[in-house]
This record gives structure tokens, sequence and C-alpha cells, in this order.
């Protein structure tokens, strides 16, 4: 990248570009004395002008929303454009050679056509293929808008048009009209193989255009069988003026309703801007033949006017299939670039707008969009919905997923409120969440170019969390279940009978549980009370190197408080290991509780409540129990 652009060539695009012809283009002015200009404000909705412009000064300012400045202010306000952008633009315009600071005298953009001849081959173009949609050879691509509920008069609306299968019509049309090959080309209309030939050919074509209304490009689908290229849709390659990263199609419709409405809706392709604008929903938009990204983001702020106390809603449609899912959670990666709320609004039975409209009509278009939910809502269902609630580590593991969702969320007044959301759908205390989400917050945040550019081209993918790394089996939480099992292997004498109840599911560390797999196909703790080799034994039976390993430590390490373990010693860490078991189970079961709505699945509700009581009166047994009454039986 080269240097800022010098600053005298920014003072000369000033004075090269006039207000008043610049405004013009975009505002009907009229004299409104002193030498000042007035016309309706593109900048709000009004019916009597407030906007003015004053030649003489070389500034705007809108009596009525306030907007203000120079040309270049105007410019990159009107069409959402960056400063540079916008410099760059009026500068090829007006004629002015622009050089950068630390450059030699280079100009900044000597290669190619101009710009401005780049737009007139788009505009002849969009007439041209305009025209051809109401030829004989046309009558597919016809048939293709009104199977969707498409009339003419729409067609016209959105300049919809029809690339004649021949394949050098607009070639030829372009050199009619005195374009060179070369700017043809260039524009990305025309492509050179052999010889010269449309870049579109047999296709319906939409125009795509900035937000003045000027055609930068096309997007073709596929109509015909025969088609020799199979992608269904095809848009115009990268050119000097299509940057597809950025466009957005719909966004010269869309833009004033979307200032006005505090709002934007993505939807996915033409037909669906098509069928939301013809619907009502007047602020829809689609990114073109790419995922919508990062730099789409900032072109919707702008046009949102998206300052961080603003609360412009950002709604995004979406399949309810999975590819749907994936693509609203790569939205949700992307999303902490906008301050404005975001939403997520998925058609019944994955319909996309245009299927909607066609079988159910424009009101429930509409309704689609005023039935939109939280994003974060919508990717925590997701999140939810791949763990299983029933089980106390499904629920551990759905609640670190989620928590780091909620601690990414950026307005942090609504965290608490996510939390308690949360912690609600997944059935645990609200304290548990707020731990969870504060150790999310304190991991390292990924890198922010990771988050900000996704590759647009990349099919999105869901974010899988990697598989935990099991935990230390020194933790405490496997205390009990620690001491249990070196008793098991170093005094299978003292223990006994005393584990005749002890099963699997009564260890939660995946070893542990290996280990007392191994201690049963060793033939239980009974079996080795007489046997000397018994611990080699146990170790025998074992074949996960952790799990032999694991043995090995517990054959050797002392057991706690005692050195000679009685079998009322041994009986109380059983009690102990069947009450956390019973604790589990409790937990398990008021979730479940939690999560179920007592009066609509009132007998669900019941039969877990009963469940509920009769688990906390075996835990207070086994209390007792484990308190040591030599004998007791569980
Ligand atoms: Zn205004």
């Amino acid at each position: 990248m080269a240097g800022r652009i010098r600053d005298d060539d920014i003072a000369e695009v000033r004075e090269k570009a006039r207000i008043d012809d610049v405004v013009s283009q975009y505002v009907t002015l009229k004299r409104a004395g002193a030498g000042s200009l007035k016309g309706l404000c593109p900048f709000h909705d009004e019916k009597t002008p407030s906007f003015n412009v004053n030649p003489s000064r070389q500034f705007f300012h809108c009596f009525g929303c306030g907007e203000g400045g120079d040309v270049i202010a105007f410019v990159m306000k009107v069409d959402g454009l960056t400063f540079t952008e916008t410099v760059e633009r009026l500068a090829e315009k007006y004629g002015v050679q622009l050089r950068r600071e630390d450059g030699d005298d280079e100009p900044v953009r000597p290669r190619g056509p101009a710009r401005s001849r780049l737009l007139e081959a788009h505009k002849v173009a969009q007439e041209f293929y305009a025209e051809q949609l109401g030829t004989a050879d046309a009558v597919v691509a016809r048939q293709f808008l009104d199977q969707r509920g498409f009339d003419q008069a729409a067609a016209q609306m959105f300049g919809v048009g029809f690339a004649p299968r021949d394949g050098e019509a607009l070639t030829r049309h372009l050199r009619g009209r005195r374009f060179t090959d070369e700017e043809s080309v260039a524009a990305g209309l025309v492509a050179l193989g052999r010889s010269h030939y449309d870049r579109f050919r047999g296709r319906l074509v939409w125009p795509i255009r900035e937000a003045n209304g000027d055609t930068i490009g096309f997007g073709a689908r596929r109509i015909f069988d025969d088609d020799r290229i199979e992608a269904k849709y095809l848009n115009t390659s990268e050119t000097a003026i299509y940057k597809k990263s950025q466009v957005l199609y719909g966004i010269d419709m869309a833009r004033t309703a979307m200032k006005d409405a505090q709002q934007a809706v993505v939807v996915e392709g033409y037909t669906d801007v098509m069928a939301c604008h013809l619907a009502g929903v007047r602020t829809a938009v689609a990114s073109c033949g790419t995922a919508f990204g990062a730099d789409h983001a900032r072109v919707l702020r702008r046009f949102l006017g998206d300052h961080d106390t603003t609360s412009g809603e950002v709604i995004f449609t979406f399949d309810g299939d999975s590819a749907g899912q994936k693509a609203a959670m790569k939205v949700l990666e992307t999303d902490q670039v906008f301050a404005s709320q975001t939403y997520v609004a998925v058609a019944p039975e994955g319909m996309d707008p245009c299927d909607l409209r066609l079988k159910e009509g424009d009101e429930a278009v509409r309704e689609l969009v005023a039935k939109r939910q939280p994003l974060y809502r919508f990717a925590l269902d997701n999140i939810l919905a791949r763990h299983d609630l029933d089980r106390a580590d499904g629920r551990i593991d759905a609640l670190r997923d989620a928590a780091g969702l909620v601690a990414g969320i950026r307005d942090k007044t609504k965290m608490d409120s996510f939390s308690r959301e949360l912690a609600h759908m997944v059935g645990v205390d609200v304290d548990e969440v707020r731990t969870e989400v504060r150790r999310a917050a304190s991991r390292p945040a990924k890198q922010p170019d990771e988050r900000r550019t996704p590759r647009a081209s990349e099919a999105p993918e869901p974010v899988e969390p990697p598989r935990p790394a099991l935990p230390s089996l020194s933790d405490p939480r496997f205390l009990i279940e620690r001491e249990m099992l070196k008793l098991v292997i170093q005094h299978p004498a003292g223990v006994g009978r005393t584990t005749a109840h002890v099963t699997t599911g009564d260890f939660t560390h995946p070893t542990f549980q290996g280990v007392w797999e191994a201690v049963t196909a060793a033939g239980g703790p009974t079996s080795g009370a007489e046997d000397p080799g018994w611990a080699n034994k146990v170790r025998g039976s074992a074949s996960d190197p952790a799990v032999v390993a694991a043995i090995t430590e517990l054959g050797v390490e002392p057991v706690r408080g005692t050195s000679d373990p009685t079998p009322t010693f041994a009986v109380a860490y059983v009690y102990r290991l069947q009450e956390l078991t019973t604790s589990r189970r409790i937990a398990d079961v008021k979730a479940r509780l939690q999560r179920t709505n007592p009066v609509e699945n009132a007998l669900e509700y019941n039969r877990m409540f009963g469940e509920l009581v009769m688990l906390e009166q075996h835990r207070r047994k086994l209390r007792e129990g484990a308190v040591g009454q030599p004998g007791a039986s569980a």
C-alpha cells in the first residue's frame, strides 16, 4: 500500500469537484436566494426542502437532520464510502491526478480505463440486457420470473434482463457504442479467449448497483439445462469498480428505508431481495456470490449511521436447515463489528423470502421479519442442541461452550440477563453460569484480524470446541473415587463384600471407570482377598495405558487416614461414593425439572418430582450409613 494521498491533491479535488455539481447528481436543487440552493434532503425523509447547498462556500447543510459538510463529506455519506475511496472517485471524475505522500510522482491509479468508462459500459449493458428480456429468445427467462411471482413491472423495477445465448451479442453491441474491447474486458462484461466473447450468456441477469444507482456488475442465473457452466449463479468478478466483499445487492433501493427504519434485512439471493421489497420490506439487501462478511457489515453500518449509541437492527434471514444455521454462526463471529442489535429471522420449513411470498403472500414475508429473534438466542439454542442436557457432563460442556458466547457480548448490560436465560435453558444455577462466563472472559481472546476478516470464500464451518483433556486424577473432585480404588487394590480383604452394589456408574473420571472395569474383570475385590497377586491381576485385565498407569499408582499410594483399613472404614467410603452418585442423579432430575413446564407437561413434571423425593430419601440413608454404622446395608 502506498502512503496517504497528498494534501495539495486533496485540495485540488475539493476545488474541482464543485459541490453544487456533485450534489445535483443526487438531489434536484433549486435556487433559494442569496446564491444558495435548496432541495429534498437525501439523508432524511422530508416533504419540504430543508437541505441547503452553498456553492460559494462549498458546503452543504440540512436544517432538518443537521447533516452538513464539504463535498467529500457529502459523497462519503451518500455513497457509504471511506475518505480515500471518495477522493479517488472524485479525482477520477473531475480529472485530478492523485499522488501519494511517500511515493515518487507516480499517479495513484494509472492502469486501465477510467472508472467513468466502466460505469458507462455497465449502463449500456444493463439497458441492452433489459431490452433482450422482451425477445423470443428470453421466454425461459420470463418463465423463471413468472414462476417466482415476478411480473413485468417487477422485472423493470429491478432492471432484470436477459443475456442472449449467442455469446457475442453484448460484445458487438458495446463495440457499436464505441467501447473498446479493452474497456469491455476491464468492466468484466466481456472475456477474452481465442476471441472476445460475452461473459454472461443465456442467463437471467440482475444489475448490481451502487448506492447512487450506478450499475457496477451483474449477477447471472443459469436457466438453460445445456448451459455449459454448471454454477447456478455467476457474478461479475473483481474489477476496478466491483469489489465483491463490499457489494450489497439492493442497497440503492434500500438505503433510505434503512436509515429511516434503522433496520437492515440481509437475505441470501437476488430473488429474495426482490420478494422483500415487493412485499414491503424495503430494507432488504444481499451479498453477491459471497458470504456476508466484515466489509459488508462495515458498509451497512455506514448506511445505518451505526454509532454505539444507536439501536439500529440488522436482521439476517436464514433457512432453518443446517447450512442456514452454520451461516448464522458465521455471522455471529462477524457480529462483533456491529454495535447494532443483530437478529435472525428463520422462515418456516426452510423457505426463503421468495418462496414464502410465492406460497403465503406478502404478509408472510413481513411477518417473517417481524418475528425475528436475537442472534445470540438463536446461537445459544444451536449450541445447547449439541449437548445432552439430561446428563451432568453434558450440562457442563454446554455451559462451557455457551459461556464463551455470553462472555463475548459487547453490550455488558445484557450479559446478566443472558446469564439468567442460559441458566434457565441449561437447568443450572445462575451463579454457576456467572462463574463460567467469568472464566470464559478471562481466556485469551482470538486475534482481532482472525475474527474480523473471515475468508468470505470459505464455506462457513461451525465452531466445534476441541475435545477437553481429561482432568487430573488427583483433582479433589475425584478424591473419594481415588481412595475407594486404592482400598480395592491394596486391601481387597478389608473391602470385601461392601462393594457389592458399586458399579462403573459410581465413578465419574473415565480413567477410574476403566480401573473399576479392570477390577470387575479380575473377579472383584472378594476374589482378591486371598490372592497375593491381586494387584497384578487387576493390572493385567486393563489394556488402556492410562488405566494401567493409574492402577500402578493406586497400588502404591498410601491410603488416607489409616494403615490398616477395617471393613467399617471401607464401608464409609462405599456409602460416600454412592451418595455422590445419588447427588448427581438428583442434580440431573432437578435440571430436567427446571426445563420442564409444570403446566404444559404436568404428568412428566409430577413423575420427576416423585423421583426427586425418592432420591433425596435414598441419599439421606446413605449419609447416615457413611457416618459409620458397621453392618448398615445400602
Ligand atoms: Zn436532512
